[in-house]
């Protein structure tokens, strides 16, 4: 490999103005890391549920040939998706390229989800979808969804970029997971046909006419697929190319441009675009600024983060509602997309990548082990397109807030949400996957557990072959057994990271502190263990709007409602859309005297009923096993 580098920075010297800010950690192959215990069992029942059958639940928007026969030439009509479309800002435009997304970011989660339980009859599946993708690329490299008359000449919204961006994060886990370099060369022809087309420096990619172009600005993410071929090559030609990009955005019209330099610069600005492509874009301006390593683009980044962190919620649920709007917050008000919370939990763990800062993965686990896991139902295979903080019902619209311009549908449980789109099912798929690759990470030589979840990771140092079993019901148990397994023994240099909720470690090793990070370093056997334990103890927090919440290590918790539970529609048997009705209408305010302690797996806690203004004690629950809930309390 390292003579394949040194050959491809002959080829591509590096330019005299791109210096790459130094980077942390490394990230590992997709593959490397297989979830364990409680999220292995997720990700099965997930497989065998919405995940593995979202293609025959929507059959029509996932066998439209889009990238292959029925590729959009000048005359292709909008298709009819099955969706309301009311109230829908966006135009008729979208709906041509929008298959594109629901297939491939649908495949890029079963991809990964099937190699990560090793399942044969999915990869089978994966085997075929993959010759059948190999098979429309063009003799150039195309690899799309336009026919030769339109592709790279828009003047108005396309999905060119964004219907590969989704498509190539599928092909490159494959990849990863297969080595299989019929692939691998597909990838380069089909990038090299993007950077030759679309010439860096000498283009606009996102020129697009002056009205809504979504699609147009999805495409940014084509920096993710740059992002990885720099990780595989290290040929810095990707990255020139990202930042290009990131900066040909910025300077081109946009209907949704939070990620702007300019509008990042403008301190009286407010993030108002869709949230999800506020969310997403984070990664592009990640990737611009340690591409650049440029104190502006540095201090954009933190900029960004911090408006970020204004539209977050306690969970970790950032607005996206779908139109940040300008508003900040509210555990009641604001609600959160299902596709805003991995886009965001992909932002962070890249980020954490990078900057090797411990608080980010903070950041990522709030989301996934809080909003996340309390946007799917805990007890059917279906997921809220929409969900709030306090969800006091789920009967289509945010608490039984009246929108004026629209029939609101999302805040509801679907397999599919084809009535709105089906978008954020393929996320829910792909969420868990990245998660779990983002759990382990290297720095040289040294190990650095970053997300902590029961996993597998299997890695090479010096030629000895590696296997830690990270076993654990965290984050319902606080407590870890990494149980290693080396062909010969060796020392081992092991980072583990210490949450901020962390109040005292216990181990029976010798380890140092550097930064949030424990490290251990010593000589391990052919098998052997590390036992860790973190003490916490229940924390409260108060939100933006001086609300009060409860933790307990990584886990938010809510006063669960009882609620009726009703079937609006059945996809298929087994498949449902579920409603949910308050059966108990009562509020709960916040007590100095709450007592609040911890105990097997609830925290008990006083409370004021807000009506009879007496004290009564709750059982709060993990955010994530609830369905309606109340979460903050004044
Ligand atoms: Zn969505």
């Amino acid at each position: 490999m390292k003579r394949i580098i040194c050959f491809l920075l002959i080829l591509f010297p590096i330019s005299m103005n791109a210096q790459n800010k130094p980077e942390k950690l490394q990230a590992l192959p997709f593959g490397s890391i297989k979830p364990a215990g409680w999220v292995k069992i997720q990700v099965q029942s997930d497989i065998e549920g919405f995940v593995g059958n979202l293609d025959k639940l929507v059959p029509d928007l996932m066998n439209d040939p889009i990238y292959s026969t029925g590729r959009l030439q000048k005359n292709s009509k909008a298709k009819d998706l099955g969706n309301l479309k009311e109230g829908d800002a966006a135009g008729d435009e979208q709906y041509k390229w929008w298959n594109s997304e629901t297939q491939s970011n649908w495949w890029d989660g079963y991809i990964r989800n099937v190699f990560l339980l090793d399942d044969e009859k999915g990869i089978e599946k994966v085997n075929l979808y993959i010759q059948d993708i190999l098979e429309t690329q063009d003799e150039d490299g195309y690899i799309g969804i336009y026919s030769p008359e339109l592709r790279y000449r828009f003047d108005g919204e396309n999905g060119e970029l964004w219907a590969k961006a989704t498509l190539y994060r599928g092909l490159l886990a494959y990849y990863e997971a297969t080595n299989d370099q019929k692939v691998w060369n597909a990838l380069i022809k089909a990038v090299d046909n993007v950077m030759l087309n679309y010439p860096v420096n000498a283009s606009s990619p996102f020129s697009s006419g002056n009205s809504f172009n979504g699609g147009v600005s999805h495409g940014l993410t084509f920096t993710d697929i740059l992002e990885k071929m720099y990780q595989l090559t290290g040929n810095v030609k990707y990255r020139q190319y990202a930042l290009f990009l990131y900066h040909d955005f910025s300077e081109t019209y946009q209907s949704e441009g939070d990620v702007q330099l300019t509008n990042i610069l403008d301190s009286a600005y407010k993030l108002k675009s869709h949230g999800v492509h506020t969310y997403e874009h984070l990664r592009p301006l990640i990737v611009a600024a340690y591409a650049s390593d440029d104190n502006v683009l540095n201090n954009a980044l933190n900029i960004y983060l911090a408006r970020i962190a204004k539209t977050t919620t306690p969970s970790g649920g950032a607005i996206g509602d779908e139109w940040i709007a300008g508003r900040s917050a509210d555990a009641t008000h604001t609600g959160y997309e299902y596709c805003s919370l991995h886009e965001l939990m992909d932002g962070y763990t890249m980020l954490l990548q990078k900057s090797g800062k411990a608080l980010v993965a903070d950041d990522a686990e709030k989301i996934f082990y809080n909003a996340a896991q309390g946007s799917r139902n805990p007890d059917h295979s279906c997921i809220a397109y929409l969900k709030t903080d306090n969800s006091y019902e789920m009967l289509g619209t945010k608490n039984g807030e009246v929108e004026a311009d629209r029939k609101q549908t999302r805040y509801k449980y679907s397999p599919a949400h084809q009535d709105v789109a089906v978008c954020c099912s393929p996320n829910a798929g792909r969420i868990t996957p990245y998660f779990v690759q983002s759990s382990w990470m290297k720095q040289a030589d040294t190990l650095v557990a970053t997300v902590l979840m029961p996993n597998i990771l299997n890695t090479t140092i010096n030629n000895n072959n590696i296997q830690i079993e990270n076993e654990t019901g965290y984050p319902y148990q606080n407590s870890f057994v990494f149980k290693i397994k080396m062909e010969k023994p060796a020392t081992l240099k092991i980072k583990i990271r210490k949450p901020g909720w962390v109040e005292e470690i216990i181990t029976d090793e010798t380890f140092m502190l550097e930064g949030d990070f424990l490290v251990i370093e010593r000589k391990f056997r052919e098998s052997d263990n590390i036992t860790l334990e973190f003490k916490t103890s229940v924390k409260i927090h108060q939100d933006n709007n001086h609300e009060k919440y409860f933790t307990y290590g990584a886990l938010v918790f809510a006063h669960p409602i009882p609620s009726k539970q009703i079937k609006t529609k059945e996809y298929l048997k087994g498949f449902d859309d579920l409603s949910y009705e308050p059966l108990d209408n009562t509020r709960y305010l916040f007590s100095e005297k709450n007592d609040a302690i911890y105990r097997k797996g609830r925290i008990e806690a006083g409370f004021i009923n807000e009506a009879t203004k007496t004290l009564e004690i709750l059982y709060l629950e993990p955010v994530g096993k609830t369905i309606l809930r109340q979460t903050t309390f004044r």
